[in-house]
């Protein structure tokens, strides 16, 4: 393809770093120097200019918007990254969320200030211990692989009051589980032993039976599985650890399959994340900002982590330390009480939606998913024969002949308008794609993404691997050394030399 002299193409301008934009030597406002103040900092006070750029508003405006023009996101197309749930986030939320009642706080304003907005996370607690069928819920993580973590330091800290610290060291794992299962259990100075999968794309529950024993801290089983699949040996699983002394710790990244349907506390579950940035559409991706909630059992509520937010006949009060009740608390997690702005939107959403709508919510994208599935596999292969919950998992086993790989197709599918699905995870199946429409997807548009899969599949079964081994031939970057990247981040920006540093060389 043929590039534009400067980089620049199709109204989009190049943008360069902020650093190498702006200039050190001007200022970005004007503003009258300071005369007859004193600096109060004495020698302690820079001497030299911190170097960073100036910009005008206008400027400044340009360089972010541009480069918010490169970004994908979920209000321009379909974001089928399978196990993220980029699902549309209303804009009644974030009217909500910008409400100064709610957006202004500050976390150390008294109390006696705050009531709206405790009431807010109180009732928000409400709802997602009935939805879960859990009677408590710690609200502060901020994010799952963190609701994760608080979820495992409670069932630490139960097996600690139990005396059994010393012996209960080891934390099974599916092995199609999300990374964050076994590096939260290794975080928790857990040993981790693989569970192995059956056939049909589940926990073997024989295995399971057999790896239980004294030594045996919890399970981490995610359901619906990183598969998207149910996984249906759920209660036999708790009930065989809970024999063995152990715990459950259930993933609930999936819970947009089943909330309205199935509560995770009638399928013996002890504790549970929830990510309230994918089953209740708050904002996310880029690494934040995410919320991770966990609701837990009789047995590990005791443990829950401080600060939570109570209510008695004086209203609604923060609890910040070992009180009654409390005794037993782990400790703090975060410095204040979450994600705020979180907390609203995603009360927002199931007000809106309310009992009726949420569980329609699972339906849809269950039957979405299903669809693309059933279409996609006229030329594509499913991971697992059978129905799926709200994710389609596909192997490379038919794109085998091809000589194009998982990766090539993904990168095909930008040059034809769509965001890649999530590749090679789980690694349990060969070459994975992994697709999560969402509920929030219209038939056209399920239509038109598939007859866009469909249409490149047939191109790499006609043998067209130059479309594929090119691609992307239309973004603004093209193939990306992703391991230089990973291994050799470059996190620093040196400023180039100057003119006499040069000559000086
Ligand atoms: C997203 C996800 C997580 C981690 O959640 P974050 O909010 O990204 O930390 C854990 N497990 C599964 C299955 C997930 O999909």
């Amino acid at each position: 393809m043929t590039e534009t002299f400067t980089g620049h193409k199709g109204l989009e301008l190049e943008v360069p770093l902020l650093f190498e934009e702006g200039s050190y030597e001007k200022s970005g406002v004007d503003m009258p120097a300071a005369e007859g103040v004193t600096s109060r900092l004495g020698d302690l006070g820079a001497d030299e200019a911190v170097e960073l750029p100036a910009f005008s508003e206008p400027q400044a405006m340009r360089h972010f918007v541009r480069l918010s023009q490169k970004n994908y996101a979920i209000d321009m197309g379909i974001f089928p990254l399978g196990s993220c749930t980029m699902k549309h986030n209303p804009r009644l939320n974030e009217k909500m969320a910008r409400l100064p009642g709610f957006a202004d706080l500050h976390p150390l304003q008294p109390t006696s200030t705050t009531q709206g907005a405790l009431e807010l996370i109180h009732e928000l607690q409400d709802w997602l211990c009935e939805m879960t069928g859990m009677p408590a819920v710690a609200m502060s993580p901020k994010a799952g692989a963190h609701g994760e973590l608080c979820g495992m330091m409670a069932i630490r800290a139960a097996i600690v009051a139990k005396g059994e610290e010393k012996t209960r060291t080891r934390v099974l794992v599916p092995e199609s589980a999300h990374g964050t299962n076994p590096a939260t259990a290794a975080q928790c100075g857990f040993s981790v032993d693989k569970l192995p999968g059956t056939a049909d794309g589940r926990v073997d529950i024989d295995a399971l039976k057999a790896k239980l024993g004294d030594d045996v801290a919890a399970i981490m089983v995610t359901n619906p599985n990183t598969c998207g699949l149910f996984e249906r040996d759920i209660r036999e699983m708790a009930d065989a650890v809970h024999a063995a002394g152990g715990y459950f710790y259930c993933d609930g990244a999936n819970f947009n399959a089943i909330v309205g349907k199935a509560r995770p506390g009638d399928l013996g579950v002890d504790a549970m994340h929830i990510n309230l940035h994918k089953t209740f559409s708050t904002p996310h991706g880029g690494g934040g900002p995410g919320s991770g909630p966990t609701v837990l059992s009789d047995a590990l509520a005791p443990f829950a982590p401080i600060p939570a937010v109570v209510k008695d006949a004086d209203g609604f009060h923060i609890v910040e330390s070992a009180s009654e009740g409390f005794e037993q608390n782990f400790g703090r997690m975060v410095a204040f009480h979450g994600q705020m702005g979180m907390f609203v939107r995603a009360l927002s959403y199931m007000l809106s939606h309310g009992a009726d709508g949420l569980r329609q919510v699972a339906e849809d994208a269950v039957l979405n998913a299903n669809y693309v599935r059933v279409r996609l596999a006229e030329e594509m292969t499913q991971g697992y024969a059978g129905p799926c919950m709200h994710e389609a998992l596909f192997s490379d086993v038919w794109l085998k002949e091809t000589g194009v790989g998982t990766l090539d197709f993904a990168k095909a599918m930008i040059d034809e308008g769509f965001h890649p699905m999530t590749m090679y995870f789980p690694l349990v199946v060969s070459g994975a794609m992994l697709i999560e429409p969402t509920e929030t997807e219209s038939k056209a548009s399920l239509d038109e993404f598939c007859d866009s899969l469909l249409g490149l599949a047939k191109a790499a079964k006609a043998g067209d691997k130059e479309r594929f081994e090119q691609a992307p031939r239309f973004a603004p970057r093209k193939r990306l050394d992703e391991t230089s990247a990973a291994r050799k981040p470059v996190l620093r920006w040196t400023p180039p030399l100057s003119t006499e540093a040069m000559a000086a060389e």
